[in-house]
């Protein structure tokens, strides 16, 4: 097909146009950033299931601590009671007596490892309240930032979404000075997510990179400016720039 001069100008323009917006359209994808939010979200949730592990691992040491806790009052209970009956020494034996300060000495040193065992549990629950505190706050960070790239993608989007309508409507307007059967190919090419048209770069198909047949270089040479042919691979419309 041979253009017009007005028509492969439009031609021409229509092209970059398609390019720019096939840039556009793949912009809007935002894969790099979809895939920082992935990665993100999937942080949080590893975050959350940690601090769930921990919280848990503290809730059986506090109770175990309460038990202690009781523990050790019973056996001062106990001890007080024994030295009440070793102080009053009431109908006792000497023998009596120093059974009676064994099972005292007994309880002091049991309460004392029961003591022993809680102080180093309430330690504990003081290093998982540190750890759990600061990953509440690695996990409070990881949702800022994913609201904050959340924003960036909403607002990126709309930007682009702008761009693609006007490209759109400056190529609809390019299309218009196009001959019907040439818009009508190129338009459904670019509906079927192909590409319409493309220019000859280096005697090579703009679109998929296929060198041209020689007879179709020889229709280029010899045909005008607005001399068309068609790839032989890829079918795209190739016009020479
Ligand atoms: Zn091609």
């Amino acid at each position: 097909m041979q253009l017009t001069d007005l028509e492969h100008r439009a031609l021409l323009d229509w092209i970059d146009l398609s390019t720019q917006l096939r840039r556009v359209t793949n912009a809007a994808k935002q894969a790099e950033l979809v895939e920082r939010l992935r990665a993100l979200a999937g942080e949080h949730k590893a975050n959350a299931a940690r601090i769930a592990d921990l919280e848990s691992e503290r809730a059986a040491r506090v109770e175990r601590a309460a038990g202690l806790e009781r523990d050790v009052a019973a056996r001062g209970q106990a001890i007080i009671e024994l030295e009440a009956k070793l102080n009053a020494g009431v109908g006792l034996t000497s023998r009596d007596l120093l059974a009676l300060q064994r099972d005292i000495d007994t309880a002091r040193a049991t309460r004392s490892s029961k003591e022993d065992e809680q102080l180093e549990l309430l330690g504990e629950i003081e290093e998982l309240d540190a750890e759990l505190a600061r990953l509440r706050e690695a996990g409070t960070e990881l949702a800022a930032e994913g609201r904050r790239l959340q924003t960036e993608r909403a607002a990126r989007s709309a930007e682009l979404d702008a761009e693609a309508a006007q490209l759109h409507s400056q190529r609809a307007a390019r299309e218009g000075e196009l001959p019907e059967s040439l818009r009508a190919r190129v338009a459904a090419r670019e509906a079927a997510g192909e590409v319409g048209a493309a220019i000859v770069v280096q005697r090579s198909c703009g679109a998929c990179g296929a060198e041209l047949s020689g007879m179709a270089q020889s229709r280029l040479t010899s045909g005008g400016q607005g001399e068309t042919v068609e790839c032989e691979e890829c079918e795209a419309v190739l016009v020479r720039p």
